[in-house]
Formats: C-alpha cells, structure tokens, sequence
C-alpha cells in the first residue's frame, strides 16, 4: 500500500481539539483561515504521496554517492526536491519581506510531517534550510538576509548546519574550528566537521553552511563559540553563484539508515565566512535554529510512525494465518489479539505525538503573534513541549516502527515490504539534534528554571480534561498526580544530577499522560465512539505506565551509580 496523507486527521486536531483556529484571528496571520489550511494540506498531501513517496526506497537502494569530489543524489532525488522547492514548501513560514509566505509554524510542522512521511531522507533537506532561514532571520546582518533570504527561500540555494566534530558531539564547546578575521569583514574559517546532513548535493546550485567556530580571543567552552556563514559557492555581487569556497566534502558516511541522505565529513581551509550574530555569540544564534530543528525532528518521528503504521494496517488486512479466534472479524491477522495490541499502540502514539507536535508548534506561533505576557505565556508552553515533542516524539517513532515490522512477521525483516526501511530510517531521529537522553535533561533543568510554572499550567491542562469526562478522567487524573508529585521531587531535589537520573522517566511520563489528555480532549471534541475507544486504549493500557516511570524518575541516581566501572564489566 502506498502513503496516504492525513489532511483530515491534521484539520481535525488543528481545528477541533487544539484551537488552532484562534491563530486566523489574529493580524499576523490573519490569512491561515480553516479554508487557506485545508487548501495548503490537501496540495501538500497530494504532492507528498504522488511526487514524494515513491522516491523512498530509492533512497535506500541507491544512497548519495560522491564521485570526484561532488555528491551525486539518488534517483529521482533532483525531481523530488524540484517539486518542493517550486511549491514554495521551504519558505511557507519565512518572512514575506524576503519571499516567504508567512504562514504558521503549525501549517510547516504538518506539511512537514506529509513530506517526512513519504521520504524521510529527501525531506530533512528542506528540513535544515528551514532552520537556517529562521536563524538568518533572527541573527544575520541586513546585507545577509537580502542577499541569502530570498536564494534559501524559494529552494535555488540549501542550508546545512555545522555544529558537530569528532572530539564535540553532544559537548559543542568542545569543538576547536577557527574562524580569523580578514580584516574586509570576512573571516577564514578552518576546521572539520562531521555528520554534515545534506553537506553537498547536486539538487541545487549553491549549499549554504551555517559553522560553529571559535575567534581567535574566543574563551574555551560554549562561550567562546561564533557562528558563520560559509557558501560553497562565493555569491557575486548579483547574487548568483561565483567562485568556489575553500571547503570539500572528505566522506560520506555508511549509515544504519536515511541512506538518501547524504551525511558528510566536512573540511573548512581558511574558508570564506560571514559572521552571524555578535561575536562569541554563537550559541544563542544556533539554538534558534536548533530549537526549530528539535521540533522539526519530532515531526519526523511522528511521520514515520504513522507511516509505519499504514503499511502494518494494511499488511494486518491481507494476511491470514490461524484460527480466527473472533466473531465476524476479517479472517486476517487482524483478528488476533497481539496483533491488536500492537496496532492500537500504534494508532494511539501516533496520534498522541502528532497532537504533542501540532500543540507545540502552535504555542511558538501564539507567542510570535501576540505580545507582552501573553506572548511570554505561549513562548514558555512552546518552549517546555519542545523537549518533549522531539524526545518523546522520536522514541515513539521508533517503538511504533519497531511494532510495524513485528506485524509483518517475517516479512517485516524482509527488505521489499519497506516496514524495516521505516525501522533503520527513524532511529537516528532519537539521536541527532540533540540525544534524547539531552532532550530529557532540557526538560529537567532549563525548562524547570522558571521554578516548574509552565510545567504546573500543562498539568492544569491535563486536569481540566479529566474534569469533564466521568469514565476516564480518574485515569487521567492519577498519571497528573503522579507528574505532579514527581515534579515537586524534582524541584526540591538537592542535586542537579538526582534529577538527571530520573529524566527519561520523566519525559516519557509525561509525554504518556499528554497523549491521554489530548486522545480524550479529541473524543470528547467530537462525540466520537471510535475516538472514544481509542482515548480510552491509551488511557487505560497505556497510562498506567505512568506511575511506574515517575516512581523510578523520584528515585535519585544512586542506583545508577551502585556498580562501579570494573562491576560493570565483571
Ligand atoms: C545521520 C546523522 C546526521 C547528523 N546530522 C548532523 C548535522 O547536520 N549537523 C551536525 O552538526 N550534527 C549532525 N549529526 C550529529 C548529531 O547531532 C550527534 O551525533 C549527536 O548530537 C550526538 O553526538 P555524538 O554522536 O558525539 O554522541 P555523544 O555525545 O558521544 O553521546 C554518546 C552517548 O552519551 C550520552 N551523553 C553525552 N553527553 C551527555 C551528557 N552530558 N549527559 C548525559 N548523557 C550524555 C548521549 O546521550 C549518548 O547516549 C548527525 C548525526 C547523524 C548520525
């Protein structure tokens, strides 16, 4: 079977469970009107699944090679992008200013999800140049911005990110690339870096590489870090594409998955950059776009679970084996119980996470067109969902995608029915932008700086949903409890690593009873009976978890600690 688009799923969410229609009202983006949204999804959706999905398993069969120095991409991979760009789906929430549409975060984060679906690999491109066009926007220098905005914009040119190096991966102030003033206003960055995603292509004339390094009286750590824009083609002076940078891709590399993907070793020799952002100002200019970039990767995992679970669906409705233990079931596969559990877990996640995704989004949208405190309001509700939707987010891809391969049975191992492709692709999303394991240790100390308000209001939230509903509200309301308790512990916890050692937990307890909140926020919206079974599948099987995760996230690290290095190996 092949990909089919979610639109309605998507409008159902924006418009009748999250309230996304409030954003029409106000003057920012007074045009994202329910008829403009479902114009803008409906086209994406049909672009994605006729134009995009079947690119996917040529990604995986042929990856990006490089020959001579240049990366060649897979098959079809130049038409795919084309179809992208000229829909003008890079650029639909950048500035109009610069030719971009200006349309909602939300509107992005669900065509997104519609692109990643159908092929994961090719979609990350758009991806980044998404990120870079926000930290342009935010950071760069006039002359930048009217030089690079419109090239990034209209997909002609692409953006990468440069943070990582061999010695600095989730430490970034490790990192020792350099960056001298030529005393024009430029500056020779030199330097390796790796993992480059989309680090060179041939889908369009000019790659734009945004490069965390150090000034000469940069101090060590995260302080001392710059960033720079580094073309590998020099604009000229009409802003078209002039002599090559001192830059090279040295490697790509062989990867578990997302082999449509180019991922590149870097090198940077006294290469021509531009600053962006003060001086040692680099961090604050990169978390923009990684702060887009984390929410971007949790729609990724989103998007590969409801793929998953289509193509697990419908192999569940044509394969038969065994007794049907049901009455007027299918005769497939479907009818057995297991096979149930795994597919209403799926369902249920999916849904959860696209709602947790939409939901942050959302906020970042609300704060950017509102002000005073009530933009300061919706910042800190986006800000504190968005660990949680690219942590939680990608951990439930990759569960939801795992369960996809044990419902093709053997089949699933089996390359042509693509369930593993989905099982390989997903599983770096809980790795790159941030570890998960960094997303949790976010949503414990930074996101609980402001003495845990935000978090309070969403556990408000969520009790305000187990207020209206008699069955399953007590649910509800038992796993709020329990983040509830386990956040007091948190805050009053003496050290800063007791909590460490309990934030996966509690990322995935709370992203658990979000998912609960919102299933029954959507059933309730609706009066819908299936809505319904399925907020209550997720409520009653799935809540319960709960409890037991916030019991070990209050337990502190000494546990973790309890063997030391020669007892873990003896
Ligand atoms: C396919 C792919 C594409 C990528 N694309 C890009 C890109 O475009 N640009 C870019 O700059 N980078 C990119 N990356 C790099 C990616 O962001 C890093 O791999 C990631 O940040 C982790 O760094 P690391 O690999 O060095 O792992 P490490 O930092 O060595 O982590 C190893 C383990 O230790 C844990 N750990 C590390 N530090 C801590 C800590 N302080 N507390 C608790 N646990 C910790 C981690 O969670 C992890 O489990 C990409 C990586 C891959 C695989």
């Amino acid at each position: 079977m092949t990909y089919q688009a979610p639109v309605r799923e998507m409008q159902f969410y924006l418009n009748a469970v999250l309230g996304a229609t409030r954003l029409a009202g106000t003057e920012r983006f007074a045009e994202a009107t329910p008829d403009m949204t479902e114009a803008i999804l409906a086209e994406a959706g049909r672009m994605s699944e006729e134009v995009l999905a079947p690119l996917n398993r040529a990604g995986d069969e042929h990856p990006a090679r490089l020959e001579n120095g240049v990366v060649r991409t897979s098959p079809g991979f130049i038409d795919g992008y084309r179809a992208i760009a000229e829909g003008g789906w890079v650029g639909m929430a950048a500035d109009p200013e610069h030719g971009g549409l200006g349309l909602p975060m939300v509107l992005t984060a669900c065509v997104n999800e519609m692109m990643s679906s159908s092929c994961l690999a090719l979609s990350l491109n758009p991806l980044m140049t998404q990120g870079q066009i926000e930290a342009l926007e935010h950071h760069a220098s006039e002359a930048l911005q009217t030089l690079y905005l419109p090239k990034l914009i209209s997909g002609e040119w692409t953006g990468t990110m440069n943070l990582t190096e061999p010695q600095a991966g989730s430490d970034v102030g490790a990192l020792r690339s350099k960056a001298e003033p030529k005393g024009d206003g430029t500056y020779r960055v030199s330097g390796q870096k790796i993992y480059i995603s989309w680090g060179d292509h041939d889908m369009a004339e000019n790659v734009c590489h945004l490069v965390l390094a150090r000034l000469p009286d940069g101090v060590p750590g995260t302080k001392g870090i710059s960033l720079f824009l580094v073309p590998k083609y020099l604009p000229t002076e009409e802003g078209k594409p002039g002599v090559a940078n001192s830059l090279k891709v040295i490697s790509l590399e062989h990867k578990m998955g997302l082999h449509g993907s180019p991922t590149a070793v870097m090198e940077y020799d006294g290469a021509t950059g531009w600053l962006v952002g003060p001086p040692h100002g680099g961090m604050a200019a990169m978390f923009t776009m990684m702060n887009n970039a984390r929410l971007g990767v949790g729609v990724q995992g989103l998007a590969q679970a409801e793929a998953a679970y289509q193509k697990a669906l419908a192999y569940a409705l044509e394969r038969k084996q065994g007794r049907v233990p049901v009455e007027g079931g299918t005769g497939t596969i479907l009818d057995h119980a297991d096979v149930r559990r795994m597919l209403m877990t799926m369902k249920a996640l999916t849904s959860a996470v696209r709602a947790i995704c939409l939901d942050t989004a959302f906020s970042l949208d609300m704060a950017r067109a509102t002000e005073g405190d009530e933009a300061a309001r919706w910042a800190a509700r986006g800000a504190f969902l968005t660990p949680i939707a690219k942590g939680f987010g990608t951990d439930m891809g990759c569960h939801v995608a795992e369960l996809g391969v044990q419902v093709h049975g053997g089949m699933g191992f089996i390359e042509e029915t693509g369930a593993a492709q989905f099982y390989r692709d997903v599983r770096v999303t809980a790795i790159y932008e941030g570890t998960n394991g960094i997303q949790a240790m976010d949503l414990v100390a930074r996101k609980l700086m402001d003495g845990g308000v935000a978090a309070r209001e969403m556990l408000a939230e969520i009790a305000a949903t187990a207020a209206s509903d008699a069955v399953l509200g007590k649910d509800l309301d038992a796993a709020k409890d329990a983040l509830s308790e386990t956040l007091d512990w948190m805050l009053a916890a003496p050290e800063l690593n007791a909590r460490f050692a309990g934030a996966g937990p509690f990322l995935r307890a709370f992203g658990l009873t979000l998912g609960g909140h919102y299933l029954l926020k959507a059933a309730l919206a609706e009066g819908d009976a299936n809505r319904m079974a399925l907020a209550r599948f997720m409520i009653r099987q799935l809540l319960p978890q709960v409890s037991a995760l916030c019991a070990a996230a209050r337990e502190g690290a000494d546990d973790l600690y309890a063997l030391d290095a020669d007892a873990l190996a003896s």
